[in-house]
């Protein structure tokens, strides 16, 4: 495998999170399995997911040692890796906060889904509990959401973002575009309901 264009990869997916707006300031983080191997490549700490180059990813082990890079690790590694030991299905990961998700994540609510597609290619996206950002309960959290749910695609976290999966980079990217794609549906149509005095998200 070539390092050197999963790292552009994370680069690129870094900056299309960015500019697409599902993300501020230096919130967000990504990281992917490096192939054949029991290694992963995830964006260093503090670094804005607009401003990633390659140096910024850190090659970590499984036990979140650095290998290779200058600087320490986001500081959510600890759900990614857990997502990796769990999921062996996935291989890549994207956390970050996208607005009309976040109001979702706020509520602590499921995030509705109104189109079929969303259904068909999301299914069920839960929310996980508030815990402090880089913490160990919200690392557990998170891992535990993925390990009762086999299937799923993303979780909601609430107060604070989503953390979408996938096989690869650009899969797990597409989750995240078609998530927030979702939430902003979900509270066009909740409008147009209460505006007409349906109930809302039925
Ligand atoms: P890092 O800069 O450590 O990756 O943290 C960003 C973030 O979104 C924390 O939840
Ligand atoms: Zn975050």
């Amino acid at each position: 495998m070539n390092i050197e264009l999963l790292k552009k990869e994370l680069e690129y997916i870094s900056h299309k999170v960015y500019q697409k707006g599902f993300t501020q300031a230096t919130g967000g983080n990504i990281s992917v399995r490096i192939p054949g191997t029991d290694q992963v490549l995830i964006k260093k700490s503090g670094v804005s997911l607009g401003e990633v180059s390659r140096e910024d990813a850190l090659i970590v082990n499984m036990d979140g040692k650095v290998l290779e890079g200058q600087g320490k690790p986001s500081k959510e590694i600890g759900f990614h890796l857990g997502i990796y030991q769990t999921r062996p299905d996935v291989h890549a990961v994207v956390h970050c906060h996208p607005n009309y998700a976040v109001g979702y994540a706020c509520l602590g609510q499921e995030l509705p889904l109104p189109t079929v597609t969303a259904r068909k290619l999301l299914g069920k996206v839960p929310c996980v509990e508030v815990a402090p950002s880089g913490s160990p309960e919200l690392a557990r959290f998170v891992v535990e959401a993925f390990e009762t749910y086999p299937d799923i695609k993303a979780v909601l976290m609430k107060d604070h973002g989503i953390c979408a999966v996938g096989p690869t980079l650009e899969a797990a990217y597409n989750v995240t575009d078609l998530l927030e794609a979702t939430a902003k549906q979900a509270f066009i149509v909740s409008q147009l309901k209460a505006a007409q005095k349906l109930p809302v998200h039925q």
